[in-house]
C-alpha cells in the first residue's frame, strides 16, 4: 500500500527522523497505564507516613532516647512494610525516569498538533521544559540515621513524584479534550491545485509550500493523462508516516491521502504520490479490472520472462555448436547459435532424427546448463522490483510510471486495458 522511496531519498529522511513527532493520544494512553502501575503503592506509603509520624512523636517527647516499649507496637507495623521497600525505592530511583521521560516528547507533539488555550499551553510548556532538562539523579545519599526517617525520605519522594505526574497527565488528558488539533484550524488550509492541504503538525510555511508544489504538480499530470476525477479532496501533510522513511501514503478504506512535510519535488518524490494516487484509481475506479490485473502480473511473474541482455554478446559465455549438455536424461547437442534471435538450438543426442528441437536464450542457456544464477538477467515482466510484490503494487508502479511517460511500447500495451 505504501511506497517506499528510493535509497538515496530514504537515506536523507533517515536523518531528520529525530525531528519525528509522536502520536500524542496514543502516548497519553501509555503514560497513564505507567502511572496506573507507579502508583499503586500510595495508599500504603501514605500509611507508612502515618506511622512514621507517630514515631517521630514519641521520639519528640523523649530527647535521650526511648524504649523499644514505648513504640514497640507502631515499629513492627512499620517493619511489616519491609517487602514492599525495594518496589518503591526502584519507582523513585529508577522506573520514574525510565518510564517518564516519554513525557517530553509527548509534551512536543501536543505543543506541535493542537491550538491550546493560553494557561494550558503554558502548562504543557512546563512539562517540555521539566523533562527537557531531568537528569537522572545522582543517588541521593540517605544521611538519615533512624529506620523512620529513612522510610520517610523514600516515602515522600514517591508521593512528590505521584503528585508530579498526575499533574502532568491532567494537564495532557485537558490539553488532548480542550485542544483544537491545528488540521481542523482554519489557518491550516491549503489550496494546491484541485486539493486541499491539511497541516496536521504546524509545519512552517516554507514546508507546506514544499509540499504544495509536489502536491500541484502530480495533480496536472494526472489532469492531463485523464485522471481528473481522482483529484479530489484533503491531502494531510504530516510526519508521521508508517516507519518514518515513507514520502506518502495512501489509505484504502477511508480514502485519505498523507505526504510528509519537508518533501521537495524531485523525480522520487513526484513518483511516489502519483504511485499512492495509483492506489486511488484502482480503489475507486478499477475494482472492475481486478481479473486483468492479476493476469497481468501473473504474466510478469513467470519466470520464463527473461529479457536478453542488450548491449554486445559476450562470446566466451556461448556454447560451441557440437558442445553437449544433459538434460532430463537426455543428452543434448547444440546445433546452432542464432545471434540474430539471440537463441541457441540444440537437438537430442538420442534420437537424431527426432523432428523435436530446442532453443534457449543466451542468458537462460547459462542459467540452466551452467548454473549461473538468475540474479545476472533481470526479469522483463515488472517495472521495478517493488511492482513485483503484488498486484496492487505493480499497478500503483505502472501507474505512475504510465503518467510520466516512462512507459516502454510493449508495457504500454499490456497497461493500457488495466485504465480502460
Ligand atoms: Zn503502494
Amino acid at each position: 500500500m505504501s511506497m517506499e522511496p528510493r535509497e538515496s531519498i530514504a537515506f536523507r529522511f533517515e536523518r531528520r527522523k529525530a525531528d519525528a513527532v509522536a502520536d500524542p493520544t496514543a502516548l497519553t494512553g501509555t503514560m497513564s497505564g505507567r502511572l496506573d502501575t507507579f502508583g499503586k503503592f500510595e495508599k500504603t506509603v501514605r500509611a507508612g507516613l502515618e506511622l512514621v509520624a507517630e514515631i517521630r512523636k514519641i521520639r519528640a517527647q523523649n530527647p535521650h532516647g526511648f524504649s523499644q516499649g514505648e513504640a514497640k507496637d507502631l515499629w513492627s507495623q512499620l517493619l511489616t512494610l519491609e517487602p514492599i521497600m525495594p518496589h518503591v525505592r526502584l519507582l523513585v530511583s529508577h522506573n520514574f525516569f525510565l518510564w517518564f521521560r516519554d513525557s517530553w516528547e509527548l509534551s512536543l507533539s501536543i505543543l506541535q498538533q493542537f491550538v491550546l488555550p493560553t494557561p494550558l499551553r503554558r502548562k504543557i510548556e512546563q512539562t517540555s521544559k521539566y523533562w527537557a532538562t531531568k537528569q537522572r539523579p545522582k543517588t541521593k545519599r540517605d544521611k538519615s540515621n533512624t529506620m523512620e526517617d529513612r522510610y520517610a525520605f523514600v516515602f515522600e519522594l514517591y508521593l512528590e513524584q505521584l503528585k508530579t505526574l498526575r499533574e502532568q497527565q491532567a494537564a495532557f488528558t485537558e490539553a488532548l479534550a480542550k485542544g483544537k488539533p491545528m488540521s481542523q484550524a482554519d489557518e491550516a488550509k491549503v489550496k494546491a491545485g484541485p486539493f486541499t492541504l491539511v497541516n496536521t503538525g504546524g509545519f512552517n510555511e516554507d514546508a507546506m509550500n514544499a509540499a504544495a508544489t509536489v502536491v500541484e504538480k502530480a495533480g496536472r499530470i494526472l489532469q492531463q493523462k485523464g485522471f481528473g476525477k481522482i483529484c479530489y479532496g484533503d491531502v494531510n501533510i504530516t510526519k508521521q508516516i508508517g516507519r518514518g522513511k515513507v514520502l506518502a501514503f495512501y489509505l484504502k478504506d477511508s480514502d485519505e491521502f498523507f505526504v510528509r512535510a519537508g518533501v521537495r519535488l524531485n523525480v522520487d518524490t513526484l513518483h511516489t504520490v502519483l504511485h499512492e494516487f495509483g492506489h486511488r484509481m484502482h480503489r475507486k475506479f478499477l475494482q472492475g479490472n481486478d481479473a486483468l490485473i492479476k493476469r497481468l502480473y501473473g504474466k510478469y511473474k513467470t519466470k520464463a520472462m527473461f529479457r536478453l541482455e542488450e548491449g554486445p554478446i559476450d562470446e566466451s559465455k556461448l556454447p560451441k555448436v557440437g558442445e553437449e549438455v544433459p538434460y532430463k536424461g537426455d543428452i543434448l547437442v547444440v546445433t546452432e547459435i542464432d545471434y540474430l534471435k539471440r537463441k541457441i538450438r540444440m537437438k537430442s543426442k538420442a534420437n537424431p532424427d527426432s523432428r523435436a528441437t530446442y532453443s534457449t536464450g543466451f542468458n537462460d542457456f547459462n542459467i540452466v546448463f551452467k548454473g549461473e544464477t538468475e540474479k545476472a538477467v533481470k526479469p522483463t515482466g515488472f517495472i521495478t522490483q517493488y511492482a513485483g510484490k503484488s498486484p496492487e503494487e505493480m499497478f500503483a508502479e505502472m501507474f505512475a510510471y504510465y503518467c510520466t511517460d516512462e512507459l516502454s511500447a510493449a508495457q504500454l500495451e499490456d497497461f493500457a486495458p488495466l485504465i480502460a
